[in-house]
């Protein structure tokens, strides 16, 4: 992401005779160039722009030029794929015209407050409950389904697969592959941590299976299982290990690989054989 490229023509509180000063200062007026709002300014615009209609529409700088004068006009543009629709963005024009679009040409309106109807199949009923947008939420939902389902971590740089995330929300902060698998990675250390804690809390004693597996490469892993009966009496188990054994897989070595299992997730004790 280039420099502070979204320049000084103000992000929505700008009078306007500071506007006009900035036609004289503002050293990007010189290239005669609409200035691209690249996305740096983002935490300066979330600050200012308090009304919804920002979700749908990113502001930029264009430079007009009237009888030889140059002047800095701020306009806002359609988020949504392919609409091409744009409107004066300063602060006193209102944002009416935006919501006017929206509704018209995308069916948003403005403080309705969106529904969802979700099937309840234990009680076979349609439940209908309020809904609000959260990226956070939505982005966690979204490691979710790449990690129950195995999708691969570039499957967030799928050209097509972004294409189906803006068509739902054209500004969702998709993150890069490298985040997501940084992120991914911190929810498996968090959700390891938060496993140990409750191991710790069980009372009753384990049971644990140990399977090789070789991969493709034909490099060997082993994963071992960890089972219990929790207090309410269900079963539970989780894979406690899963790691590569080089070397020759003699009945010792396995063995003591297992061990280590153990006694990493301090169960050794409780283990019952
Ligand atoms: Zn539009």
């Amino acid at each position: 992401m280039g420099g502070d490229g979204s320049g000084t023509g103000g992000i929505g509180t700008h009078t306007q005779t500071s506007e006009q000063e900035d036609v004289h200062t503002n050293p990007i007026l010189d290239e005669d160039v609409i200035v691209i709002d690249d996305g740096t300014s983002e935490k300066k615009r979330s600050k200012k722009c308090t009304s919804d209609v920002w979700q749908y529409f990113t502001k930029k700088n264009k430079v007009v030029e009237v009888d030889g004068n140059k002047f800095v006009q701020l306009w806002g543009y359609c988020n949504f794929p392919k609409c091409k629709a744009s409107y004066r963005a300063e602060s006193h024009a209102g944002t009416s015209g935006f919501w006017n679009h929206l509704r018209s040409a995308h069916s948003i309106v403005k403080g309705q407050t969106c529904l969802k109807a979700e099937k309840d199949h234990e009680k076979g009923i349609t439940v209908i409950q309020p809904y609000k947008y959260d990226p956070e939420v939505s982005l966690k939902k979204l490691y979710l389904a790449i990690i129950m389902h195995e999708y691969p971590f570039s499957i967030v740089e799928h050209e097509y697969f972004v294409e189906f995330i803006k068509s739902l929300r054209p500004n969702f902060p998709i993150k890069s592959r490298v985040t997501a698998r940084k992120d991914i990675m911190d929810i498996y250390l968090n959700e390891k941590e938060k496993l140990y804690v409750y191991l710790k809390t069980v009372k009753c004693r384990f049971s644990a299976t140990m399977d090789m597996w070789t991969s493709y490469q034909n490099n060997s892993y082993m994963c071992v299982t960890l089972h219990w009966i929790d207090d309410e009496w269900r079963l539970q188990k989780r894979i406690i290990g899963f790691f590569h054994i080089e070397g020759r897989h003699t009945g010792q070595k396995l063995s003591q690989s297992f061990a280590e299992v153990l006694v990493k997730w301090y169960i050794e004790k409780n283990y019952f054989p």
